[in-house]
């Protein structure tokens, strides 16, 4: 790893994991800065709004190696628009530590090293993003891996039905397929209604809340 490479950051900060399923643990968090999707309901345009800071991988190592126990997100923004953020997860896998990637669903994953954890999102129609998508990237997720749907409204919940039951018709008998994420965007639809559509249905996934806005709420970074 060039001592030079840098990245463009947005945050860095140390708290809680909040949307997967290593939701709960502590963990470093590398917020990156760009993304190259605007979804309508974006709790993180500062990511893309703001320049943010350049930050050599040396600085960035020494960061997570502050919190040796914790998991290590990758996260933004969109990671993966930055070349050196494959390095830097290599780098950090090999080291023993374990990594997490929260990535948008729009970009190729095949370049992420092998034992990074992948939470690939997907965009539903009300985040406007939902072509963007990337489907192939379904191949790349095994059991180790999330998908989270983003959920808005019934509608958003509809398609992400229809999208499950036709691409991945062996979830919850195939344990080689990812575990999947329905997640409720916050103040616009109400958990507990999507609690009671996912049973409804008897859908093989699991209800994830932001545990993160949960704990402290109206905090907007460093969380
Ligand atoms: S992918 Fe994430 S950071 Fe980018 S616009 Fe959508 S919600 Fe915001």
């Amino acid at each position: 790893m060039a001592a030079e490479s840098t990245l463009l950051i947005s945050e860095l900060f140390y708290s809680i994991q909040g949307e997967s399923t290593l939701a709960g643990a502590p963990c470093a968090f590398i917020r990156l800065a760009g993304c190259n999707l605007r979804c309508s309901y974006c709790d993180a345009r500062y990511t893309y709004e703001e320049p943010g800071q350049s930050r050599t991988l040396a600085e960035l190592t020494a960061f997570v190696a502050a919190y040796p126990a914790a998991l290590i997100e990758i996260t933004g923004g969109e990671p993966l628009l930055q070349d050196n953020i494959y390095p830097l997860m290599a780098a950090l896998v090999t080291a023993g530590r374990t990594v997490l990637l929260e990535t948008n669903g729009s970009l190729p994953l095949d370049r992420v090293a092998a034992g990074v954890m992948k939470i690939m999102d997907i965009k539903c129609p009300d985040s406007t993003m939902q072509d963007a998508m990337r489907w192939e990237n379904l191949a790349s997720l095994t059991s180790h891996d999330n998908l989270k749907f983003v959920i808005s409204s019934r509608n958003d919940f509809s398609w992400a039905t229809r999208q499950l039951r036709a691409r991945l018709p062996g979830l919850g008998q195939d344990d080689n397929l990812p575990v999947v994420l329905f997640s409720p965007v916050l103040g616009k639809l109400a958990p507990a209604l999507l609690a009671d559509w996912i049973l409804a249905e008897q859908l093989p996934v699991r209800l994830q809340l932001q545990l993160h806005k949960l704990l402290w709420p109206g905090s907007e970074r460093g969380v």
